[in-house]
C-alpha cells in the first residue's frame, strides 16, 4: 500500500455498510468531523491545525457544518467554536483593510477534503482493476455518488469504464424505481401505503451530482 492510498480494510468496511450512501462521501464526512473535533476540542494545544483554519477562513458549506456540529449534541459544543471565531474575526477585519482583498477558495476544510477525496478515488480506481473488488462493489448496497463517479471515470482505463458505468446504471436504476414508486403513490387513486420508497428522494438527492448534461 502506498502512503497516498487508503487501507484496503477501510475500503472493505465502507463497502460492507448498509444503505445507498456513497462510501467516499461517508468516509470524508467522518474524517472531516473527527478533524474538527480534535482541532476544536483542545484549542490551546492545537496551534497548527487551528492556524490553518484561521489562515483561510471558512467557506459557506463548512460554516454550516460547524453550526450544525456546535448546535447538536456532538462533542465540540459552542464554546470552542466561539473561541475560534474570537480569533478569526480580528484577522479577517485586518485583511479587509488591505487594498486588495483576496477571498474564496481558501477554506482549509475544503482542501483537507479534496486531498482525502483524491486518496479514496485513487484507491478505488486501483482496486477496481481486480475482479475480487469489482465483485465486492457490485454486491454492496453502497452507490458511489455521481460527483465521485465522474472523478473516478476520468482516471479509468476504457475496459474498466464500461464495467463501472454498467454497475452504476444498475445501482442507480434500483433507486430510480423506488423514486418512481414514491411519485406514483401520490396519485389520488393510489390506496397503497408508503413503504421504503418514502426516503428515495432524500437518498437520491445525496447521490446526484453537479454533472453537466
Ligand atoms: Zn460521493
Ligand atoms: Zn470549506
Amino acid at each position: 500500500m502506498k502512503a497516498h492510498h487508503v487501507a484496503e480494510s477501510t475500503i472493505l468496511e465502507l463497502l460492507k455498510g448498509t444503505g445507498f450512501d456513497c462510501p467516499i462521501c461517508s468516509a470524508l464526512s467522518l474524517s472531516t468531523r473527527s478533524w474538527i473535533e480534535s482541532t476544536l476540542s483542545n484549542l490551546m494545544h492545537n496551534f497548527e491545525p487551528r492556524g490553518k483554519l484561521l489562515k483561510g477562513g471558512l467557506c459557506k458549506r463548512h460554516r454550516r457544518l460547524l453550526f450544525e456540529l456546535a448546535s447538536s449534541e456532538f462533542n465540540i459544543g459552542a464554546l470552542p467554536l466561539s473561541l475560534l471565531l474570537d480569533e478569526m474575526l480580528p484577522l479577517q477585519l485586518k485583511a479587509l483593510e488591505k487594498r486588495k482583498v483576496i477571498y474564496g477558495d481558501s477554506c482549509y476544510l475544503c482542501k483537507f477534503e479534496g486531498e482525502a477525496s483524491q486518496r479514496y478515488i485513487d484507491t478505488f480506481g486501483n482496486l477496481f482493476n481486480l475482479q475480487r473488488w469489482k465483485k465486492l462493489y457490485e454486491d454492496s448496497e453502497r452507490i458511489i455518488c455521481a460527483d465521485h463517479s465522474a472523478k473516478m471515470l476520468s482516471h479509468m482505463k476504457s475496459k474498466n469504464r464500461e464495467w463501472f458505468i454498467s454497475v452504476q446504471k444498475r445501482k442507480f436504476s434500483e433507486l430510480h424505481t423506488l423514486l418512481k414508486r414514491y411519485i406514483k403513490k401520490h396519485d389520488h387513486k393510489s390506496k397503497e401505503p408508503f413503504g421504503i420508497e418514502r426516503n428515495s428522494w432524500k437518498l437520491l438527492l445525496k447521490l446526484i451530482g453537479e454533472t453537466k448534461t
